[in-house]
C-alpha cells in the first residue's frame, strides 16, 4: 500500500515474511526507466551493427559511449531480447559461440572455421523440412531448424594465399 505521498516521496510500506519493507516508488521507477534505457540501447547497438556481432562486440559499441553500463547488463539483455524474438541469435555449436543478428527471419548462416565470422547464406529455407520429421516417433517434437554452413572467408582465404598456406580452392 502507499504509506504517504509528499512530493517527490511515494514510500510504500508492506510485510514480507515479518519483515517491515519501506520502498522508495521513485527509486524503483528510476531503476525500471534506467532498465528498460539500457535495454532499448542495447536493442538499437544490435540493429546498427553489420553482420553478427558477439555479446562482446555489443558490449564495446555501447561501452565506448555509455561506459557506465556493465558487461553482465549488456549480455542480459542480449539474452532477453533474443527471447523475445526482437533480434536473431546464431550458435555455433562447434566453437559454442554465440552472435547476434539485426535480422528475425528465419535464415541460414555460414560460419568461417578460421576466424568465426558469420554471415548470411542466401538460399531459401526448407520449409517443408519440418512436415518431414514431424510427428517423430518418440513423441519429440520438433519446432525448428537451423542450418550453419562452415566454410573459409575470403579475408581468411586472402591470408592463407599471402602466407602461401592455401588449401581450399576454389
Ligand atoms: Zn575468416
Ligand atoms: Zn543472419
Amino acid at each position: 500500500m502507499v504509506l504517504w505521498e509528499t512530493g517527490a516521496f511515494f514510500l510504500t510500506i508492506e510485510y514480507n515474511n515479518d519483515n517491515l519493507l519501506i520502498t522508495d516508488i521513485n527509486k524503483v521507477k528510476a531503476m525500471e526507466r534506467r532498465n528498460t534505457m539500457q535495454k532499448e540501447l542495447t536493442y538499437a547497438a544490435v540493429m546498427a551493427y553489420p553482420g553478427h556481432p558477439s555479446a562482446d562486440d555489443i558490449y564495446r559499441m555501447i561501452a565506448a559511449e555509455h561506459s557506465s553500463i556493465s558487461k553482465a547488463t549488456v549480455y542480459r539483455n542480449l539474452s532477453s531480447l533474443a527471447e523475445e524474438g526482437k533480434i536473431g541469435r546464431v550458435e555455433s555449436f562447434a566453437a559454442g559461440e554465440v552472435h547476434y543478428d539485426h535480422r528475425t527471419e528465419h535464415h541460414y548462416h555460414g560460419y568461417c572455421r578460421k576466424c568465426g565470422k558469420v554471415v548470411d547464406i542466401d538460399v531459401s529455407c526448407d520449409k517443408g523440412l519440418l512436415s518431414q520429421v514431424n510427428p517423430m516417433e518418440d513423441g519429440f517434437s520438433i519446432t525448428s531448424h537451423e542450418l550453419i554452413f562452415e566454410g573459409i572467408c575470403r579475408d581468411c582465404r586472402e591470408k592463407e594465399k599471402e602466407n602461401g598456406t592455401e588449401g581450399i580452392k576454389d
